[in-house]
């Protein structure tokens, strides 16, 4: 639905009495942010179900596809979901602090921008454009930009840009390859530091799971219950990020110089993605990932793209078997020593 089809309303809060004014160009969720509400938060456009808020009162326009018609009796999702006109009552504490709250949103960096739209064509929520008033690379006339209010911060655009123009405000590149070198090298257990340090070789298997916000949940559960069976000898770790297609080549690599001897990425099911294609995108770039481990005489069958269904702990299990049976067949990664020199350097762009 355009923003020409929105009306303004207000909300109150309950628990304060604040009321504040939703312009037609501007969602509930926004409004709240910017006043130091918050509300968890994951999809931004109504899949997820995770802002969803209990309202006391108002004529609510629900916009998600992810409450029940009795949830809709009692909760909307701040994201997308509006008023007919009025006011809605939200049951909300009050807010920790008066500051504006920091949605994750995209941002360009103009003058590295090479204007080749993989931004505009990545993105499926429209917020990403070339202004032509602005100068990108070199001094070309044009650079893209992207619409703050439309931005998911799913990161997809940033994982597609070539020239890393674009930055995440959170989740940055930095942010996600520094909690892939801590994840692999800082919180492996002294012991099998040591192990592997002396003898690669004898150290368990390290297997890196990148997981979306969809998957996490069953992602921690399975590698939990994994860590407990003392008879495996195989070490997982989930990275959590905000959209699978946020995952880049970068980042990939750099599980494996970090010390990964296998690479998972737990995506949704194809068309269940919060945002739409992302699960699609980084399953183009396991498969270049798979072609780089050949081309360094590494072996593809260590990285893995699992299409996962929330829940469905036995087929993770599975694909997590199997994917640690072939690399066992392959044996620990020669990037191992590497990633526990103390000269290791991270990945950076
Ligand atoms: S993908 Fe990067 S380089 Fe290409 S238009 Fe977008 S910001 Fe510019
Ligand atoms: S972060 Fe996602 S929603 Fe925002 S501009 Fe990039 S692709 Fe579009």
């Amino acid at each position: 639905m355009s923003t020409s089809e929105n009306t303004t309303f207000s909300i109150r809060v309950s628990s304060t009495g604040d009321i504040f004014e939703v312009p037609a160009n501007r969602t509930i969720l926004h409004v709240l942010f910017e006043n130091g509400y918050e509300v968890p938060l994951d999809c931004s456009n109504g899949r997820c179900g995770t802002c969803r808020t209990r309202y006391l009162s108002g004529e609510v326009d629900h916009r998600d596809t992810a409450l029940s018609e009795s949830e809709r009796s009692e909760f909307l999702t701040v994201c997308v979901s509006r008023a007919h006109a009025g006011e809605v009552v939200l049951d909300l504490p009050p807010p920790q602090s008066t500051q504006p709250i920091e949605r994750p949103i995209a941002v360009v960096e103009a003058p590295v921008c090479v204007a080749c739209l993989n931004c505009v064509r990545f993105c499926t929520f429209g917020a990403a454009r070339i202004d032509n008033e602005l100068t990108g690379v070199g001094g070309i006339q044009g650079a893209a930009v992207i619409d703050a209010d439309t931005c998911t911060g799913c990161g997809l655009c940033a994982a597609a840009c070539p020239t890393g123009a674009i930055e995440m405000n959170i989740s940055t590149h930095d942010s996600v390859i520094g909690a892939i070198h801590t994840l692999n090298t800082e919180s492996v257990p002294t012991r099998n530091k040591e192990v592997a340090e002396a003898s690669p070789a004898e150290a368990p298997l390290s297997v890196m799971i990148f997981a979306c916000p969809q998957c996490r949940e069953t992602t921690h559960e399975v590698c939990g219950a994994k860590s407990e069976q003392i008879s495996t000898n195989v070490q997982t770790r989930v990275v959590d990020v905000p959209c699978s297609g946020r995952v880049d080549t970068l980042q990939l690599m750099h599980a494996f110089e970090s010390g990964a001897d296998a690479v998972m990425v737990a995506g949704c099911q194809p068309g269940e993605c919060f945002f739409n294609t992302g699960n699609l995108h980084v399953t183009q770039r396991v498969k270049r990932i798979a072609d780089w481990l050949d081309g360094c005489g590494l072996e593809r069958d260590r990285v893995h793209m699992m299409h996962l269904t929330p829940g469905d702990h036995d087929s993770l299990t599975n694909a997590l078997d199997d994917l640690t049976k072939r690399t066992g067949i392959c044996g620990p990664s020669p990037l191992r020593r590497a990633a526990f020199s103390p000269t290791q350097a991270s990945t950076s762009r």
